[in-house]
């Protein structure tokens, strides 16, 4: 199994060209994040993942998590690497200064956490989660919450979770059944929640859980829930601990793929009931949960990417190593698989999603920064619009596309692929989950067709094409045929989504149904073309950085990085924006056959 190494020179050519880190630092608010300092933590972090959280994934999977006693016990050097996390401050790199959070930009987070999601997808959920109900106490909690909770939480001491479903309630959390019975300004909650994940840990002594749950005589639906502040150990006033919470782990559950991260059966008020505070107004839970949820849908999406490197790292490894017949070309004999004309494709292929993926994920990353930091009231709100528009994209489209490339690499690896020793086939297993939590890809796709497009007659999506035609016309006329091909898949590309996108609209108008049955091949669409308009970029400035001397030595890209920038943004184009036109017929002519069919006839 191939160690994990971070990929800086990928990271800080997506941040540079992808993110426009060097325009984003001079952000008011970002003055700390000076280059030098910047240049610091990403080594840092690179280091902690691969040295610290890296040889961790393998044993983590053998081992798994287990529930002893009623207490979770997570595999052989979790817990102290989580400590190491926690000395490190790398809980808090982005979060605001008020408590004690560093205030640095979001994008920068996006690139230290892509290492440890690489490193160990399984161990870096549970900061994920953490950062999660961070947002949602500061969003939304009241002055009293974020006193006793947020510093703990923000330096990692504590670790929060989510919880959201019930058995009978997945997808539709409207239909969950725990309840909350209110007590002085407090209130107990009763119920079961499935699925949470790190719902109990033997890293830190309190968890904070933030539990959706329905007051007692609110209405039915979405419309009727509250969230609450459950902690596991009651905290008192002056911050120290109390007593335990009612509320206890029930039971792990055993899974395809991340063994080490303990998914858990939680039980709230088995007994007097589980104290909770209200986060946020009553009946409002969904909204305030929504704040957590896209952060997690950011972050699940950049796990995507994540588990991608690493399936890539590996697969490039065994293509080089292994040795298997002629090389169809020279006639040479014995030859490393790396040299058909099969296996190289399969290798540009990971190669390529993965790098697409990470322009993408640092590129939203950025446009969020914008959101909240830039001072032209404008761009906040073109930038916040674009948030809105991509976070389903970024969380489907990496998460699909990062199985994908998990599965290749399993093909890479022949035979080898499919015996666990090898580790090819963790990474496939550990990246199946992350299109089915935090809203599936198909409620996902969902979102970005109704809420995303529908609802503002495709506004949002429309400035977005417009954004990306200037790219098409300079990669034309960039005189270079590599370009030149980008150029006319990205045109045709954009000509398609824009088809698609009126489309969706129209549909939306008057047949739902046949519009929510073309959602998730527009969402393929949409990160299709969003992506490759990205890589697209990365090939003009790999182009302009290779082409002028000064330009070049000014951006120290090495030139063969910078060729592999051109060569790998024309196979994306070539093999995965092309398919465009077809995924437009299928959004238009596809939907029919989805509706006709009558229910008894499957
Ligand atoms: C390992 C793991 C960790 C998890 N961690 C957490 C956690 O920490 N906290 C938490 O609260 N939950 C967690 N979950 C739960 C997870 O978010 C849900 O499993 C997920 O939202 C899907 O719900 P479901 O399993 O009930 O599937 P269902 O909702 O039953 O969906 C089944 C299928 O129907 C589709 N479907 C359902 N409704 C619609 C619709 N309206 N339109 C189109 N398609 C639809 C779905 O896309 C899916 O393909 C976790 C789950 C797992 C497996």
């Amino acid at each position: 199994m191939t160690d994990y190494a971070a990929p800086l020179d990928e990271i800080r050519f997506a941040l540079r060209h992808a993110a426009g880190f060097d325009e984003l630092i001079k952000l008011p608010g970002f003055e700390e994040a000076t280059p030098d300092i910047v240049d610091h933590i990403l080594n840092e972090a690179g280091k902690f993942a691969a040295e610290v959280v890296g040889p961790l994934n393998r044993t983590g999977d053998t081992e798994g998590s287990r529930l002893e006693n009623g207490v979770v016990r997570t595999p052989a050097g979790f817990k102290q690497a989580y400590g190491q996390f926690v000395a490190g401050v790398w809980n808090s790199v982005a979060l605001p200064p008020d408590h004690g959070g560093q205030g640095l930009p979001f994008t920068l987070n996006a690139a230290v956490t892509e290492m440890w999601d690489a490193a160990s997808t399984a161990w870096a959920l549970c900061p994920m989660l953490t950062v999660g109900a961070i947002e949602a106490i500061s969003a939304h909690g009241t002055e009293e919450q974020k006193r006793l909770y947020l510093p703990k939480l923000v330096t990692g001491e504590w670790t929060g979770t989510m919880n959201l479903t019930e058995p009978q309630a997945g997808s539709d959390v409207g239909a969950l059944r725990s309840r909350a019975v209110r007590e002085g300004d407090k209130f107990r909650v009763f119920g079961q929640k499935i699925f949470i994940t790190y719902g109990d840990q033997d890293y830190t002594d309190n968890v904070v859980h933030l539990v959706l749950a329905r007051i007692e005589g609110a209405p039915q639906g979405v419309k009727g829930i509250s969230l609450f502040l459950v902690p596991k150990v009651l905290v008192n006033a002056d911050g120290s601990l109390g007593q335990r919470n009612d509320l206890r782990p029930v039971s792990l559950e055993h899974k395809l793929g991340i063994h080490a991260s303990p998914t858990c059966v939680m039980a709230y008020g088995e007994n007097e009931g589980a104290l909770g505070t209200l986060i946020g107004r009553e009946n409002d839970g969904m909204a305030c949960m929504f704040t957590m949820m896209n952060n997690a849908r950011f972050n699940v999406g950049m796990l995507g990417l994540a588990t991608a490197e690493r399936a890539w790292q590996q697969a490039r490894a065994f293509a080089k190593e292994r040795v298997q017949g002629r090389d169809i070309a020279t006639g040479e004999n014995n030859v490393a698989i790396i040299r058909h004309p099969d296996v190289r494709r399969m290798l540009l292929s990971m190669k390529s999603s993965t790098e697409a993926m990470r322009a993408l994920a640092y590129y939203l990353a950025s446009r969020l920064d914008h959101a909240r930091r830039n001072p032209d009231p404008a761009v906040r709100k073109s930038a916040q619009a674009t948030v809105d528009l991509l976070t389903p994209v970024m969380k489907a489209w990496c998460t699909d596309t990062g199985c994908e490339v998990a599965h290749i690499g399993v093909q890479v690896h022949g035979g080898m692929g499919f015996i666990e020793e090898t580790g090819a086939a963790q990474h496939m297993r550990d990246a199946r989950i992350h299109p089915i939590y935090e809203g599936t890809n198909g409620i996902q796709a969902n979102d970005l067709m109704g809420r995303k497009v529908q609802r503002d007659g495709g506004e949002a999506a429309k400035a977005l094409i417009a954004e990306m035609r200037p790219a098409a016309k300079a990669l034309a006329g960039a005189g270079d045929a590599d370009l030149r091909a980008i150029a006319v898949k990205l045109g045709e590309g954009l000509d398609c989504l824009a088809k698609a996108t009126d489309w969706i609209v129209d549909a939306g108008k008057h047949d739902i149904a046949r519009s929510a049955a073309s959602a998730v091949p527009y969402l393929a669409l949409f990160g299709n073309v969003t992506a490759g308009w990205l890589l697209g970029r990365a090939a003009l400035a790999a182009k302009s950085a290779n082409g002028a001397g000064a330009n070049g030595a000014a951006d120290g890209l090495d030139p063969r990085f910078a060729a592999a920038k051109i060569k790998t943004a024309r196979f994306f184009a070539d093999h995965v924006v092309v398919r465009s036109s077809g995924l437009l017929a299928t959004i238009t002519d596809g939907a029919d056959s989805v509706v006709a069919l009558a229910e008894a006839d499957f």
